[in-house]
């Protein structure tokens, strides 16, 4: 861990500055360390390695240094003990979950999260033995008591929920993961850290599909996990052999004994996960992402500043059905959002279009400045009808539960200027 990043500073030092740390007369910007492998004098140096005796890189598949010191700068910004890089939001919410639980195991997770999530969780990771019971984010406490059993290892939910813009109430769902033993997973892709550090709410680890506004630009794939490092695996060995007992495939190694509660998550999930599934992401994806989250913090106020604009102009329009955004007075999940996001939430607004289904797709064809794209968090502004492209995987309860109504589009405020964003909807709905 590097000495700036270990420094108070503030969340915009932190996107700037922590991560790679040059030597004197060493590269400024990160290097991209473009090697599939790494080259020692001795063959005992190199299985020190693959013991996890020393620390030192052997082959890119389990880890590179371009994609360390870009986890290291999110691993700072959230406020982590230790983090890694995925090939994709996907494979970090696959590994996050499949890192503590296996087949024969439960989770319980809020059902107003990312189409993508629901269908790895619902479908796949059911067909290899893993089940999900899915609970409103605001649900009473008896239905979120009733949902754990014996065999639940995690929690899982979204800070701002992609497409249902719910917030989730993070302190209470932690609350009930911990009364259980078992950690809370957020998916803090939406918000991202400048906006809400799910650690500083009682979260235990968090993921992210780096692809959204910490890349920002609509360039690179990717994903990340940082942990906490708080959560006590050996208060719970019963329930987490895999961190608590010893791992046969890595000579025997306990990770929770050998790497205590801030490494044991990620060396697991690097050891045994990436290198059995593979998602890595690449020193070029990572160098681009890196470039992204330098401009985070002041992308992330422009990206809240044009959506608060589009839902106060969308509110007063009788064009429009409804508007959800937490940032306006009245929305279901205002208070929440005052709370856990007072300095703004995601450039995401959905709304419906008066006339349903075929209306909104109507509008979204005319649109100009905003293209139709299966995307958020861009640059440039995209909208999506989720009913018909990334949820169509869904039924018409799923839809419900999972807070999508035929009517809805999903707008993505880019970093245009608003009163552009306005008049393109405007003329939209004429
Ligand atoms: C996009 C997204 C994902 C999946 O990420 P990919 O990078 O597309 O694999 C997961 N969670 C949320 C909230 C997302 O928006």
């Amino acid at each position: 861990m590097s000495e700036a990043t270990e420094r108070a500073e503030g969340l915009g030092t932190l996107c700037v500055q922590s991560g790679w740390q040059p030597k004197n007369g060493g590269p400024r910007q990160v290097p991209i360390i473009e090697s599939t492998t790494f080259k020692y004098a001795t063959s005992a140096e190199m299985g020190a390695l693959f013991d996890l005796e020393a620390n030192g890189y052997f082959y890119s598949r389990l880890q590179n240094p371009t994609c360390d010191y870009v986890a290291d700068k999110l691993r700072a910004l959230e406020g982590g003990s230790a983090a890694m890089l995925t090939g994709s939001g996907q494979a970090a919410s696959f590994y996050s979950v499949f890192n503590i639980a296996s087949a024969g195991d439960h989770v319980v997770s809020a059902s107003t999260i990312y189409g993508g999530t629901y269908n790895l969780f619902a479908v796949t990771m059911k067909r290899m033995g893993i089940d999900f019971t899915f609970v409103e984010p605001d649900c009473t406490d008896a239905e979120l008591e009733a949902a754990f059993r014996p065999n639940t290892k995690a929690v899982f939910g979204e800070t701002v929920a992609n497409p249902a813009l719910r917030v989730l109430d993070i302190e209470r769902f932690a609350e009930a993961a911990h009364t259980h033993g078992v950690p809370l997973i957020i998916d803090n892709t939406f918000a991202t850290p400048v906006n809400c550090r799910p650690f500083e709410w009682g979260a235990d680890i968090v993921t992210h599909s780096t692809t959204k506004y910490l890349d920002g630009h609509g360039s690179c794939v990717g994903g990340a996990i940082i942990d906490h490092g708080v959560f006590d695996w050996m208060a719970h060995a019963d329930k987490f052999p895999g961190l608590t007992t010893p791992d046969e495939s890595y000579h025997g190694v306990t990770y929770a004994e050998r790497f205590g509660l801030g490494g044991a998550y990620i060396t697991k999930a690097t050891a045994q996960l990436m290198r059995d599934f593979g998602s890595v992401q690449s020193p070029q994806a990572a160098f681009v992402l890196n470039l992204g989250i330098e401009s985070l913090h002041v992308r992330m106020r422009r990206h809240c500043e044009n959506a608060q604009a589009l839902a106060e102009f969308l509110a007063q329009d009788d064009r429009v059905a409804w508007v959800k955004y937490c940032g306006l007075p009245g929305d279901e999940d205002y208070e929440l959002a005052r709370k856990y996001l007072p300095n703004g939430s995601c450039g995401v607004v959905s709304f419906g279009v008066k006339g349903g289904r075929e209306a909104a797709e109507r509008f979204m064809g005319r649109l100009k400045v905003c293209a139709i794209e299966t995307h958020v968090a861009d640059a440039r502004s995209c909208c999506l009808h989720p009913a018909s492209t990334t949820h169509r995987q869904m039924n018409e309860d799923e839809l419900v539960a999972a807070g999508i109504s035929g009517d809805l589009v999903r707008f993505s405020c880019g970093l245009e200027d608003a009163a552009d964003l306005i008049a393109d909807v405007d003329q939209a709905l004429a």
